[in-house]
């Protein structure tokens, strides 16, 4: 099993969570007032269950017009048609755009041979805050009326090797990921651990469904993932998206391998 960051680069995003690329060389936060700098990661993951995607991000184009999602895949060796699953921790926007795309009205799978899963409960939720700028209505009614689906009931053995565990805290029923095989492990923690360096800067944030109980969670997933030797998947951190972590006299140190 290997896992590979799909970097989407950096964007801001305010009050109307719209998110614009920011090019850090030619771009100043400081032209966008009351806009926060946001990463964009998701993942895949080469595994014997088949080729995986995580969480395929805003689902943007480029500048040469060819979907961000598909250029970073074929820079690797893939293209949309070889995924055979994608794995949504949650269905906020950032994290579900590039599930599918519109053409002349219709809208199709950016996968379109690969099963698509996510928690029944989240959708729901999800689908009851409509109209919502934290959500895109057509890509969660893209996905609820979309055939080759899976839909969990809370905590699943997914396969052999990959175990969906509800956390809460960012959403009501987010979900994180545990790939385990005998010489691989990863932990994808969503939005609950986007970032590893917030198991260094620990604080409550205000965009989780329920802040102190995602900051727990975070402290007890990188423990979790320092005793067990798992390398962490952080969605929101382009520049450090895969690393290992180090828990000792009660501080994490990222190592960054
Ligand atoms: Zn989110």
């Amino acid at each position: 099993m290997n896992a590979h960051a799909l970097s989407e680069g950096t964007y801001t995003v305010d009050e109307s969570k719209n998110f614009i690329p920011f090019n850090s060389i030619s771009d100043s936060i400081k032209d966008r007032p009351g806009s926060l700098l946001v990463e964009i990661c998701p993942f895949l993951i080469i595994s014997v269950e088949g080729i995986i995607i995580i969480d395929p991000g805003l689902g943007l184009k480029n500048k040469s017009g060819e979907f961000q999602i598909i250029k970073n895949l074929s820079q690797l060796g893939f293209n949309s048609t070889d995924i055979n699953i994608v794995l949504l921790s949650h269905l906020h926007k950032d994290h579900i755009g590039g599930v599918a795309y519109e053409e002349n009205g219709i809208m199709n799978p950016m996968f379109p041979n690969a099963q698509y899963v996510y928690q029944e409960e989240e959708m729901n939720e999800a689908l009851s805050k409509l109209p919502s700028k934290s959500f895109e209505a057509s890509k969660l009614k893209f996905l609820k009326s979309y055939k080759n689906k899976k839909e969990l009931s809370g905590n699943t053995q997914f396969s052999k090797n990959i175990y969906c565990e509800i956390s809460g805290g960012h959403t009501k029923n987010h979900q994180v990921f545990w790939f385990n095989t005998a010489n691989k492990k990863y932990f994808y923690g969503g939005d609950v651990l986007p970032q590893g360096t917030q198991l260094i800067r620990k604080f409550a944030a205000k965009y989780d469904f329920n802040g102190k109980e995602s900051a727990a969670l975070r402290i007890q997933y990188g423990k979790k993932c320092a005793e067990e030797n798992y390398a962490c998947l952080f969605f929101h951190s382009s520049a450090h998206p895969i690393s290992k972590v180090k828990y000792a006299d009660g501080r994490f140190e990222l190592l960054n391998n």
